[in-house]
């Protein structure tokens, strides 16, 4: 090998440098070319400084794996050299092999040992014991930095693993927040539900408990939201949900909470109030935060609301009863007009308990047969005769007797069980109708079945009526469904395109309670209809009070010039009747001709004979 290339003096290439492990320190220019051609054998490059200060300013760049120092050296000497070398951080465990003229005395080699020497090499030099020694520290050196490359790989490593778990934990304590979160709001609205709700209300109780202070409970519950949810879509129904959260929030304290609990209701929570009478202006406020119209997909739709308001510490101790309470209250609201607020009263909480237990013996009672029919007989005033019947349910409840359906079919539509009871219905009429029959009444007596909202609603009406119809044998247009003019106004462009659906069956259609439900002229248009039936409120007066006999005249015109038929309800006197016929009512049906009466009895009555009408 080339010894020139390898010898590298300080001025080669500083890229170079990198590269040197053993630097050779001498100012003899000989020596140093000798030992360096002696090194050069081992295949390592080999740096050269002239000088204790050269040596001290490469060392101040470059790592040696071994470091050949003169001892005698003008100015600086290898000693002193040394010593500055071990002073330094980044060579203060460099081997330095100490290159020395035997005749030195021993005292300068124990000085060099001491000053961190790790051996000596003395002139003139063999250069195999040159080679041996520096081969043995540039072997040291290179296992040196192969441990210190494991070492960094693996602390490398370490960290990487470390990174990786950390982020996996971080991960892991994101979702839990995320699921908490989800856990404890409302996925729609983004609010509170009721479990976040509750926790809220329990630590403003503990609070209240300790430092004194009233806690309000607003429940608010949206008036037919069920209605725009039947008849817009689920998904109007939630953005008016969502719309209405956001007004609520415009309504409270920064220190208030507001949650949802599902469906339309709402609940908000006053901390720390002051006073009582500080609660009602804030249900004002969230009754007219309901009042401007709300445009959901681009249509205007006017909401309103129910609330309920129960206080700490007067209406219970604990969340849940304060919560029972408020909803309590809340339907007493609902019950009276809706569009209101009422606060908790203790004989709220046993009307609550008595209409559940109605409610129950209602359910029971339908499974135990306790309904049944009566039939009130209805005239023809054009030749006295009876033209038909109306079915009116009664309930037989045991030890009570007769309960007159008004003071129970509101109930059984708010919970449903109309739709099954007015089928019901309409099966014992249809049936009794063919008893009636048998026994030699005439096929073309009418009956009459009162059809409840809720029953219109529930999407199979005309499916119904059409297998009643044929299991009975009754002729269709015997059969007359009366729904109430409420009803129809409700959702006038529905009911009338299911009313002209059904119109296919045959059967004829009143409406019932006309006068009470605001229809126009316009609507009565739209609808398929048969029979009017004059609210008796309407009929009450009729021969003493101008304006009524003037309604029930025009009325009866109005119908005459659209095709419709009219009945008169709830005549009770002879002048009700004259008047009526005078003003050509088509039929009269009240107590005056005849109560509702019990099936078995219709035969015996129809066999009276017909009116006298002078
Ligand atoms: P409605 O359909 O208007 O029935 C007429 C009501 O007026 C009946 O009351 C009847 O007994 C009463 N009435 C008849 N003539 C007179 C009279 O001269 N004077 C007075 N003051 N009242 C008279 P009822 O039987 O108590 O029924 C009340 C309401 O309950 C019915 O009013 C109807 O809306 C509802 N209803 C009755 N049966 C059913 C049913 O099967 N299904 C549904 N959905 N509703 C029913
Ligand atoms: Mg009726
Ligand atoms: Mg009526």
């Amino acid at each position: 090998m080339d010894v020139a290339c390898r010898v590298k003096e300080m001025q080669a290439d500083p890229a170079q440098l990198g590269k040197a492990r053993i630097l050779l320190v001498d100012d003899d220019g000989r020596k140093r070319v000798a030992l360096a051609a002696a090194l050069g054998m081992l295949g390592e490059s080999v740096t050269i400084a002239g000088s204790g200060e050269e040596a001290l300013r490469i060392l101040l760049k470059e790592v040696f794996a071994v470091i050949l120092l003169d001892v005698k050296m003008p100015r600086m000497d290898g000693i002193e050299t040394a010593q500055l070398i071990r002073g330094r951080d980044s060579c203060k465990h460099t081997p330095i092999i100490f290159v020395s003229a035997y005749d030195q005395d021993e005292c300068d080699m124990l000085r060099g040992y001491a000053l961190g020497a790790v051996d000596f090499i003395f002139t003139p030099i063999v250069p195999e014991v040159l080679r041996a020694k520096v081969a043995v520290f540039l072997d040291l050196y290179e296992k040196t930095q192969t441990i210190k490359r494991y070492g960094q790989q693996l602390e490398s490593l370490v960290e990487q693993r470390t990174a990786d778990f950390k982020a996996e934990i971080a991960e892991h304590l994101r979702t839990q927040d995320r699921l908490r979160h989800l856990a404890h709001h409302d996925v729609l609205t983004g609010l509170p539900n009721r479990l976040l709700f509750t926790e809220k209300l329990q630590q403003a109780l503990d609070n209240s408990r300790r430092h004194g202070g009233i806690v309000a409970i607003i429940f608010l519950d949206l008036d037919r939201f069920k209605v725009v949810n039947d008849t817009m879509g689920r998904q109007a129904g939630d953005a008016l949900l969502k719309a209405m959260s956001i007004r609520l929030r415009s309504c409270v304290r920064p220190g208030d909470s507001i949650g949802r609990f599902g469906g339309d209701e709402f609940a908000i929570l006053l901390n720390d109030v002051a006073s009582t009478d500080d609660v009602a202006p804030v249900a004002l406020n969230v009754l007219s935060a309901l009042q401007p119209p709300f445009v959901i997909d681009g249509r205007m739709l006017f909401s309103t609301g129910s609330v309920g308001i129960s206080l700490y510490p007067e209406d219970g101790e604990d969340a849940d009863t304060l919560l029972k309470h408020a909803d309590i209250a809340m339907y007493r609201a609902k019950e009276q007009s809706g569009n209101s607020f009422r606060f908790y009263q203790a004989a709220m909480h046993a009307h609550a308990l008595q209409r559940l237990e109605l409610e129950t013996e209602l359910r029971l009672g339908f499974e135990r047969n306790q309904f049944l029919l009566h039939y009130q007989p209805q005239y023809d005033l054009r030749n006295g005769r009876i033209a038909g019947v109306e079915a009116l349910i009664r309930w037989d409840k045991p030890g009570v007797g007769m309960v007159p359906p008004l003071n129970f079919i509101s109930i059984l539509e708010e919970i449903g069980l109309i739709v099954p009871v007015g089928e019901w219905a309409l099966r014992t009429a249809c049936e009794q109708h063919r008893a009636w029959c048998a026994e030699g009444l005439p096929k073309a007596l009418r009956v009459a079945v009162n059809v409840s909202g809720r029953q219109f609603d529930s999407g199979h009406l005309a499916e119904t009526v059409l297998q009643t119809v044929q299991r009975s044998g009754i002729r269709a247009e015997c059969l007359e469904l009366e729904i109430t003019e409420s009803t129809l106004m409700k959702n006038a462009g529905l009911a009338a395109d299911q009313l002209r659906g059904m119109t296919a069956t045959g059967v004829r259609f009143a409406i019932d309670d006309f006068g009470t439900g605001y229809s126009s002229l316009n609507h009565l248009k739209k609808f398929p209809i048969d029979l009017l039936k004059i609210d008796q409120t309407f009929v009450r007066d009729v021969a003493i009070d101008m304006d009524d006999a003037a309604m029930v005249s025009a009325i009866i015109t109005m119908a005459h010039a659209l095709g419709i038929e009219v009945l008169a309800e709830g005549v009770e006197t002879l002048e009700q009747l004259d008047f009526l016929r005078a003003r050509h009512c088509d039929y009269v049906q009240g107590n005056l001709m005849g109560r509702p009466i019990p099936g078995d009895q219709i035969k015996a009555f129809c066999e009276k004979g017909p009116l006298l009408l002078q």
